[in-house]
């Protein structure tokens, strides 16, 4: 069984807990314009490595893995590769090594990894389906069910909502997302993260001959991150700021 793997490296703190060997799996589903990583969007590319050999390393890896690290997969996403990320987390748990992900959440298998993930982040883009579809390329409806889910198992979702000026990063837009987390239980079981928009990924679509879309509008000043925390903690939801 083999995973396709574009980019791997060591973080501390910013997916998942402590320091943690991230593998960045190749393919994704959507196409957020925001997307920092255009590299790992196609699904053919990046480098076929063995579960065998990620495991390895990952046991190699152990001594880096302080203050309750461990390993994280992201992407591109995760559920593309779905048979080679249960064989992995499988390897992971069995050696007790914790393990992450961070998926876009719109599998309706991601309930197959929920047992094998330690610590799960799942974006939530926006709360409107059908705005969500028309800026990323699909519906999320599903997700919200895959929170629900995540939720009901006691998983403690980390959800994360990149902030993009004029889709989603509105005083009222914090009250959109707080009643549908509401719904969803993630009062009692999760947190939510705010991500404000960032250009990293700018130089890299100019790179790979791609058009970067996004434009000024974009940005989140600090106030608006600080109005959206009170909003959503207003109604009793824990929130991460980055
Ligand atoms: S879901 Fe993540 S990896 Fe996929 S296009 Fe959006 S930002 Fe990029």
């Amino acid at each position: 069984m083999e995973l396709s793997v574009f980019q791997k490296g060591f973080n501390f703190s910013q997916d998942g807990p402590g320091n943690r060997l991230v593998y960045h799996l190749q393919g994704c589903n959507l196409r957020c314009p925001w997307c920092s990583n255009p590299e790992g969007l196609a699904c053919r590319g990046g480098t076929r490595v063995s579960v065998s050999e990620l495991k390895e390393e990952a046991l190699r890896s152990v001594p880096m893995f302080f203050e309750h690290g461990g390993v994280t997969l992201t992407g591109g996403e995760v559920t593309l590769q779905l048979e080679g990320v249960k064989a992995l987390l499988t390897e992971l748990k069995q050696a007790g090594i914790h393990t992450a992900i961070e998926t876009n959440g719109l599998s309706p298998r991601l309930k197959e990894l929920l047992p094998l993930v330690d610590y799960l982040m799942i974006d939530c883009k926006h709360y409107d389906p059908e705005r969500h579809r028309s800026v990323t390329g699909l519906a999320n409806d599903i997700l919200f069910e895959n929170i629900r889910l995540a939720v009901t198992q006691n998983k403690a979702p980390a959800v994360r909502i990149p902030l993009i000026g004029g889709f989603n990063a509105s005083a009222e837009d914090a009250e959109q997302f707080a009643r549908l987390f509401l719904r969803l239980g993630l009062r009692e079981s999760g947190t939510v993260e705010l991500l404000p928009y960032h250009e990293y990924g700018r130089d890299k679509y100019k790179a790979l001959g791609m058009t970067y879309t996004m434009t000024e509008q974009a940005k989140v000043s600090p106030e608006t991150v600080a109005e959206m925390t009170r909003i959503l903690q207003s109604h009793g939801l824990r929130v991460i700021r980055s």
